[in-house]
């Protein structure tokens, strides 16, 4: 996907995310969890809710802008959009960048190693990566939650634990989010996006032609699409079982086999 499909998919998944959580019947869940501020939307104007060639350049020159001003990263509040921005900083963010061409660097949007991995190779890969940032992002919210105390008249505040634990969330929705774009892999046909195929191929970056890749990477993130549909409500279910696991006090988290089955299930055509 394009940067400002991430950013758009993202806001779409939380507001998924927010309507079905203020339903939660776990009070915990719903007065705690559905309003921490780094569930909140980017408020920010595009032209289209379709991925775009417009949106997507003007967000990079506004991003590169935020970065390189002196006041970089603790110039953004975590509750102004800080989710949906570091999605997409994974394309654009230091030392991450390097790894688009680097074989490390190919789960960050699940894709496959050009150095003769395995379609289950990579999968294997990419999952892990998505399992071990959820598990980072638990982790810190629980701390931050359950066990932080202010130390000092200063108070220690808890922003600094915040931001890092979207940093995880937000490596963990990418991944996610690259795995339904027809650009990165091969999923069996399907219909209901609630539903998806499952992965059949997963591809390698260097051995595509860039110009079709960048082609699919637009229309996976516009509305229509049954793809970008899918990565909407997995990026939502994520969130989802964040908040469950965290409610649950669970270091581990609550149903991630179903999860994974669901939205990422490798067919047995993979090879
Ligand atoms: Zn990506």
């Amino acid at each position: 996907m394009k940067l400002d499909g991430h950013a758009k998919l993202t806001n779409s998944a939380l507001r998924a995310f927010k309507s079905r959580c203020s339903k939660s019947t776990d009070v915990f869940i719903r007065e705690k969890m559905c309003h921490l501020p780094q569930f909140n939307m980017w408020n920010i104007g595009w032209d289209s809710t379709d991925s775009n060639e417009t949106d997507n350049k003007n967000l990079v020159k506004y991003i590169i802008a935020q970065e390189l001003s002196i006041f970089g990263d603790s110039f953004h509040r975590v509750g102004n959009g800080y989710l949906a921005r570091k999605v997409v900083a994974v394309d654009l963010e230091l030392p991450l960048v390097f790894g688009h061409l680097a074989d490390w660097g190919q789960k960050y949007h699940f894709m496959r190693r050009a150095s003769g991995a395995t379609v289950k190779d990579a999968h294997k890969e990419a999952i892990e990566l998505i399992r071990k940032k959820t598990v980072d992002w638990i982790r810190s919210m629980m701390h931050i939650l359950y066990s932080f105390r202010r130390r000092g008249r200063s108070g220690g505040s808890t922003t600094f634990l915040r931001k890092q634990a979207v940093s995880y969330l937000a490596i963990a929705l990418h991944s996610l989010q690259d795995s339904f774009s027809p650009g990165h892999t091969k999923r069996t046909r399907y219909e209901n996006p609630q539903l998806p195929g499952a992965i059949e191929d997963i591809y390698i970056y260097e051995k595509q032609d860039k110009r079709i890749h960048s082609q699919h990477d637009f229309d996976s993130a516009s509305i229509n699409s049954i793809h970008a549909r899918s990565a909407v409500y997995a990026s939502a279910d994520l969130m989802r079982l964040c908040a469950l696991s965290v409610s649950m006090k669970s270091m581990f988290p609550v149903g991630w086999s179903a999860f994974e089955d669901k939205w990422l299930r490798l067919s047995s055509r993979a090879r």
